[in-house]
């Protein structure tokens, strides 16, 4: 499922490269053995699956992986989020899913610090894909409200 057979705006060349990189080799992809939260969310509308692990240890995320299926920018938009969100404090990482909601708004200039992730911002012109790219960004949001303590 690609965006550019189902609309006539293409996103740039680069950023379609770095999207379709991370879902044929998503980064940290697999479970978690011992998490400190896990959540499972699904979008219906797509048919996307996500299950996101973290463990979080001293306020800072030490781990993040997913597994899951669905489309192309689901799975893309997972890949970038655990790895700009490993290493990062839970306040930052609170930051990253409000720069990257902002972004799905069309605040590009939001989505600058979130690393392989500015590459999705073109997603923001296709309202019906907005939910692909948010999915594992609002598992993060949850998670992060699940933390113990
Ligand atoms: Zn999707």
């Amino acid at each position: 499922m690609s965006l550019e057979s189902n609309h006539p705006v293409r996103l740039s060349e680069l950023y379609r490269e770095v999207i379709m990189d991370h879902y044929r080799s998503p980064r940290n992809k697999g479970e978690l053995p011992d998490p400190t939260v896990s959540i499972d969310l699904n979008n219906p509308t797509c048919g996307d699956e996500i299950s996101l692990y973290l463990l979080v240890k001293d306020g800072v995320v030490q781990d993040a992986r997913f597994s899951g299926q669905g489309c192309s920018i689901s799975q893309a938009s997972a890949s970038m989020m655990t790895q700009a969100v490993k290493g990062k404090t839970v306040a930052e990482a609170r930051d990253m899913v409000d720069r990257f909601k902002r972004m799905m708004h069309g605040d590009e200039e939001a989505g600058r610090p979130l690393g392989d992730a500015v590459a999705l911002h073109g997603v923001s012109k296709f309202p019906v894909r907005i939910k692909c790219a948010l999915l594992s960004w609002e598992a993060l949001e949850r998670s992060l409200e699940q933390l113990p303590g």
